[in-house]
């Protein structure tokens, strides 16, 4: 079976088209400048990616250009749309109501639209790309997956916010939590490495990208995550603040003016390590301007390190210990140092590295210390798999 997925934004479709027999992803890529002009960038399994302008005035063009190149002769994967099964469609918020995978229906496109105040940049654009993909596509099952679903098994204590009550019920404003998939694959992908059902494991799941959040998984359900309303919230981030005081905003407001609007840009925009440092929202660049001795990258690498690990320790606390660390993502799987540091400040919950097996990146590797008691696992995430294998499991139940 071939599952295509699809990751719709504003201006850009993202696409693969994944073998569910092996998991081979054949063909992927991104249509940006949507409305502006039009570019696919297309790359075929074990070719050079090819860029090419294509006009795409609106995500119909888009997912067209997309279902063109896969079936054309010369750069194609497969002979004919026939033979991809359905198309997963990766969604930023289900709000409380959409909390697992789910057939795309009349029905659940309303539930879509009501939740659109709760992502406005992102849920109308997973929309649009929706309706693109079923008028090119309309004989085959479109499924829907949610970034928040995984987190909507926390307890009260830990999503409300201690806001007057009305503002939870009146507008749902309480902690959603993001990448879900992603904390999902790799929370599932740990308790296979370390040879134990999901169900008995208390894991410690960073996703440490250019967003940033980090999750408690006890048994298998999450607990406790780091990002709230919005991806806005927990550790500092490439150009989002994280957790602050809220007094702030007021104090900003009256100070310089800014609307909401601009209150929103500066927040997730400007702020940050690219805040803090001044010069990039990449943490390579930083560690780049660090070693030259730039002041202010050092101290925004040491911000967003720090912390990581009062996340850890807090969801340590949590959970009443820590079986499994587990690292994903850019940073997360790419950064050894702050991997090294990290669980260096965690030995006194019985974590260690062994800095040999840690000098790696990208790769799937346990690499605690011996005799660890907290194992240390870096696991790369893959949302767009587990996107294909919820929509595969409702394709073939219809
Ligand atoms: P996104 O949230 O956009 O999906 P990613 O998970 O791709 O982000 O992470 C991007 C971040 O990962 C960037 O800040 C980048 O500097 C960092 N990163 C990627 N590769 C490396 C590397 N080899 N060493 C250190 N950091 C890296």
């Amino acid at each position: 079976m071939k599952i295509l997925v699809i990751n719709a934004g504003s201006s850009s479709l993202k696409f693969q088209l994944i073998n569910m027999d092996d998991g081979d992803v054949l063909a992927k890529g991104l249509c940006e400048r949507i409305g502006i002009d039009g570019r696919l960038k297309y790359t075929k399994k074990g070719c050079e990616q090819i860029v090419v302008d294509i006009p795409m005035p609106t995500h119909g063009e888009a997912c067209r250009a997309t279902t063109d190149y896969l079936v054309s002769a010369e750069h194609g994967v497969v002979s004919s749309m026939d033979e991809i099964s359905a198309v997963g469609h990766r969604i930023v918020h289900g709000g409380e109501k959409l909390t697992k995978a789910l057939l795309v229906t009349d029905e659940v496109k309303a539930e879509l639209e009501k939740v659109i105040p709760l992502a406005p940049l992102h849920n109308p654009a997973h929309l649009i790309g929706i309706n693109a993909c079923q008028e090119v596509m309309p004989n085959i099952p479109h499924v829907v997956v949610f970034d928040t679903a995984f987190h909507q098994t926390m307890p009260e204590k830990a999503y409300l916010y201690a806001l007057p009550y009305k503002y939870y019920t009146d507008y749902a404003i309480r902690r959603y939590g993001f990448h879900g998939t992603s904390h999902r694959y790799v929370s599932a992908r740990a308790a296979e490495m370390l040879g134990k059902p999901i169900e008995e494991l208390k894991i410690i799941t960073c996703h440490l990208g250019n967003g940033s959040s980090i999750s408690a998984v006890q048994g298998g359900k999450v607990i406790d995550t780091s990002m709230g309303f919005t991806p806005l919230a927990g550790l500092p981030m490439g150009s989002r603040t994280g957790d602050m005081d809220p007094a702030v905003l007021p104090f900003i407001i009256e100070k310089e003016g800014l609307n909401a609007t601009e209150l929103n840009d500066l927040m997730n925009k400007q702020s940050g390590v690219l805040g803090i440092s001044g010069v990039s929202s990449d943490f390579r660049d930083l560690e780049v301007e660090a070693k030259k001795g730039h002041h202010l990258s050092q101290v925004a690498l040491d911000m967003f390190e720090y912390s990581v690990l009062k996340f850890i320790g807090a969801y340590a606390a949590a959970m009443n210990g820590v079986d499994a660390i587990v690292f994903t993502a850019g940073v997360g799987e790419n950064n050894i140092g702050l991997r090294e540091r990290v669980i260096g400040g965690l030995s006194y919950l019985g974590a260690a590295i062994d800095p040999v097996k840690n000098d790696v990146r990208g790769v799937e590797r346990d690499v605690s210390a011996d005799g660890a008691k907290v194992r240390t696992l870096i696991v790369p995430t893959n949302e767009e798999l587990v996107i294909a294998q919820d929509t595969m499991k409702i394709a073939q139940s219809l």
